[in-house]
């Protein structure tokens, strides 16, 4: 791809040039986007009413993302929504983005150009503004740095630290499918360095693909809640897995959380590629990440307006501090949860 004579090199453009041609076609879509690109900072509006939140993540080649597997326009895709999966998970409504890229020479315009292309379509897909960012040369690989912004009435924000003794533990969707993607696609290229010759088979797992490499930001929930009149009292969303999320909600709240194992929402594709690749489904949701997916406490009284969602569950509850962090097993037993496990990076 990076060799192919028919892409234009970088340096042809030079930085401004670069930074020009892919940001002359942004059209600002919230009214708080007073001014995106062009001067030195970008100025945004935000109403006395509201309060502003600021969320950043950076992302290595090598570290956070495999380019081999990778498409760029993925790439650029998921690296804005993980950053407003963040804001999400304040409660809040992410209305900017920043970009930062950092650009090896075997990057061609081309290949930017892909990487653009997903960031865009994120923008879109959640009507946010690309308000700025900066542009460098790298020794080594790509690096994005995203920095989202966004706003929410300063009761509505939630933090992680409120849940309550006897509050319920929910989560959105389902787990462990981005854990299971990487683990195919990294068997997959192991095989391909192997065997060139081999094509990858990948048939069949187009979810748990999806889920590693096109993942959703879930502002769905955000707006279900809002309709059932629901105001989680801690709220994270999973980017490290189910384990370290519960234990970040009960430490920071001070309280001990029970999750069953058996509740806990895993698609059958999930499932199954986990079993083919000799891991256990639920390690896969407890310390895979990645999911984005989004794990929050409510009051009981507020369970009637969300048992019958089809798409959030409850997995627990929130107990006294003493009887600590657990997870019962299918076949009831009590594990301690901790955070260890592995990670997709
Ligand atoms: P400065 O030298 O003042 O930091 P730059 O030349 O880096 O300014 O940036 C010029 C404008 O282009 C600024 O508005 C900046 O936010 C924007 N910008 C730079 N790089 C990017 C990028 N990768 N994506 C989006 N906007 C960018
Ligand atoms: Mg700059």
């Amino acid at each position: 791809m990076f060799e192919n004579p028919e892409t234009t090199n970088l340096e042809s453009l030079g930085e401004f040039g670069l930074i020009d041609h892919l940001t002359k076609q942004i059209e600002l879509k919230n009214p708080s986007s007073i001014k995106g690109v062009g001067d030195d900072a970008a100025v945004l509006k935000t109403p006395d009413s509201k309060n502003t939140l600021v969320s950043t993540d950076l992302l290595l080649e090598g570290i956070h993302f495999d380019l081999s597997y990778f498409p760029l326009k993925h790439l650029g895709y998921k690296a804005v929504v993980v950053n407003l999966s963040d804001i999400y998970a304040m409660n809040a409504k992410p209305k900017q983005i920043t970009v930062s890229i950092g650009l090896s020479s075997k990057f061609s315009l081309e290949a930017v150009e892909e990487l653009y292309g997903g960031i865009e379509l994120a923008c879109k897909h959640y009507q946010v503004d690309l308000v700025g960012g900066d542009t460098t040369s790298s020794k080594q690989g790509l690096i994005i740095s995203v920095t989202a912004i966004g706003e929410a009435d300063e009761n509505e924000i939630v933090y992680r630290n409120g849940a309550k003794e006897m509050d319920l533990l929910c989560v959105s969707g389902d787990l462990g499918g981005a854990y299971a993607g990487y683990q195919l696609l990294e068997r997959e290229k192991r095989v391909y360095i192997n065997n060139p010759q081999l094509q990858p088979d990948l048939s069949g797992n187009d979810y748990i693909l999806e889920r590693q490499l096109k993942p959703e930001a879930r502002k769905d929930v955000i707006d279900i809640l809002k309709a059932l009149k629901i105001q989680p009292t801690a709220m994270i969303d999973i980017s490290d897995g189910l384990s370290s999320e519960v234990i970040h909600i009960a430490k920071q709240s001070n309280v001990g959380i029970t999750v069953y194992e058996e509740k806990i929402p895993i698609d059958p594709t999930t499932y199954n590629m986990a079993r083919e690749l000799d891991l256990d489904p639920t390690l896969c949701a407890l310390s895979g990440g990645e999911d984005y997916e989004l794990l929050f406490t409510i009051n009981q009284s507020d369970f009637e307006k969300i048992k019958e969602h089809p798409d959030l569950t409850v997995i627990g509850f929130c107990t006294k501090k003493e009887e600590g962090i657990n997870l019962i097993s299918k076949s009831g037993i009590k594990h301690e949860l901790k955070a260890q496990g592995w990670k997709a990076f």
